[in-house]
């Protein structure tokens, strides 16, 4: 185990003395026109990136990563929270080469299959919770909830309720950019773009007490929250609600974790009016919070899981879904499941992920993430924020946390423009070298779970100062 996380420079080094790099240098400025000319980003305003410049990650290690101007840089996001065994891994690699030269690809459609995908599948359901014994392949989260919605109308089919046709999801809840992804997800802008949305699918209210919980407790808030899910199941008629979908702790909406009343609650209304709960585990999964699953650290059993990110710790695209027997038995007994991607269960990706979770298991990093790094990054940046008058709630478990910018913490009393504030503390953080996200006036970190207490000590450092800076112009201290 303590290979695992000492042997990190040496592995580079290596890698280094065996290639170099794929692409010849280029400088910085050239690198950013080409960028500017050629590459169309997503989730950006190209018009105004364009006029700065993109930044240009060169390489990574462990919790690092390099820009080309030969800034280090500390990753507080493990990537777009994926890179959970940290980067350079050479196992990783070599096992994504030697299947690449033993068998690239094949399909899994016409009655055929290859070891990778069943290693894959053998393994998964040895690490998932009980219950969940079958596993179809996508290529990313949004792929994934895509086969969810497909999954949910087959099932209904297959046990003769084929009206339960309504998917219930929540507002501010992020389930991918595939056209089903978005419809599925809350976020207004995203809908905003796209007049014509995947039907049958409603929104209820996210259980985000710091913002809308008002005069409530949370454990009353939460419960208000997922009431609202039985008020909607009952307005559409439950033999029409075939599932409710939801993020364990909503990732990208700003790392908002429910009050604890909320998933049993929700739990007990899907499992009285026979509507199947579907968990997006695409962030939670693979140990973020200390637990396998994100939803065994909020005490609830789903019936289906989306993974991907952690899956591959984003080494290579992968997505899957997690089916329950109850669900995947049905399938199996209802003909054919119309549905497949021509690389569901590829070889290389199967295998790097087999490597990944491994990784995981046999290096004991998810027990280190619950037992030692978790509590200590929560405590630490806790105690680091404790007197910021800027930091009105920290949310999270493991390592994850979500930061909420507040102009009274007493009242709660959020922003008006806090969008504005968040991207001043994200400017900063830029400036000093770490990777922290901003999403609305909440700041986000996610590092990969083989962080050690040092260098959990320099990211909270460096979010303490940079939120400090953001408390200083805004005159607060
Ligand atoms: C990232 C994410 C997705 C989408 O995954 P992609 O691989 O980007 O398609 C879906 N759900 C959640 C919760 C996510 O965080």
């Amino acid at each position: 185990m303590s290979n695992l996380f000492e042997n990190r420079p040496a592995i580079h080094a290596e890698a280094h003395k065996a290639g170099g790099s794929v692409f010849a240098a280029r400088s910085t400025q050239e690198w950013q026109q080409l960028d500017a000319a050629h590459h169309l980003h997503p989730f950006s305003d190209m018009g105004s990136l364009n006029k700065v410049g993109s930044r240009v990650i060169t390489r990574a290690e462990g919790v690092y990563l390099w820009d080309s101007d030969g800034n280090k840089i500390i990753d507080g996001m493990a990537g777009l929270w994926c890179v959970n065994v940290g980067y350079g891994r050479k196992e990783l690699a070599e096992v994504a080469y030697k299947q690449m030269l033993e068998l690239p690809y094949y399909n899994t459609f016409f009655k055929t299959t290859h070891p990778p995908v069943i290693e894959l599948s053998k393994l998964l359901s040895e690490v998932t919770p009980g219950g969940f014994e079958h596993f179809f392949y996508c290529n990313s989260g949004s792929e994934g909830n895509d086969t969810v919605l497909r999954i949910v109308h087959q099932y209904w089919a297959a046990v003769g309720q084929p009206k339960k046709r309504y998917i219930i999801s929540r507002k501010n809840g992020y389930h991918g950019s595939t056209i089903a992804g978005a419809s599925l997800g809350g976020m207004d802008y995203m809908h905003e773009q796209m007049p014509s949305q995947v039907s049958n699918i409603v929104h209820i209210s996210q259980p985000y007490w710091f913002g809308d919980g008002g005069d409530l407790s949370p454990a009353e808030f939460g419960l208000k929250c997922a009431r609202e899910l039985e008020a909607k199941i009952l307005e559409l008629g439950a033999e029409n609600v075939g599932a409710f979908i939801g993020e364990p702790f909503q990732g990208a909406g700003g790392v908002i974790f429910p009050p604890e009343s909320y998933w049993p609650e929700i739990q007990r209304i899907c499992r009285q009016y026979d509507v199947l709960l579907c968990a997006d585990e695409v962030i939670g999964g693979f140990g973020r919070t200390g637990e396998w699953f994100a939803h065994q650290h909020f005490g609830f059993e789903p019936d289906t899981m989306t993974l991907a990110k952690g899956l591959t710790s984003g080494y290579i695209p992968m997505g899957a879904v997690a089916i329950r027997k109850k669900v995947a038995d049905a399938l199996i007994a209802g003909g054919d499941f119309n549905h497949g991607l021509t690389y569901s269960g590829h070889p290389v990706a199967a295998a790097v992920a087999v490597a990944n979770i491994k990784i995981l298991r046999e290096g004991g990093v998810i027990e280190r993430v619950k037992n030692e790094t978790g509590p200590y990054f929560q405590k630490a940046l806790r105690e680091a924020l404790a007197a910021s008058p800027l930091v009105g709630e920290i949310a999270g478990a493991g390592l994850v946390a979500g930061m909420q910018l507040t102009e009274d913490k007493a009242s709660r009393k959020r922003f008006a423009n806090g969008g504005e504030i968040g991207l001043k503390c994200r400017d900063y953080c830029f400036k000093n070298n770490l990777i922290m996200r901003a999403t609305g006036d909440r700041m986000l970190l996610s590092p990969p779970l083989v962080i050690n207490k040092h260098e959990i000590d320099e990211v909270v450092e460096k979010a303490a100062h940079c939120i400090g800076l953001t408390a200083r112009d805004l005159g607060m201290v």
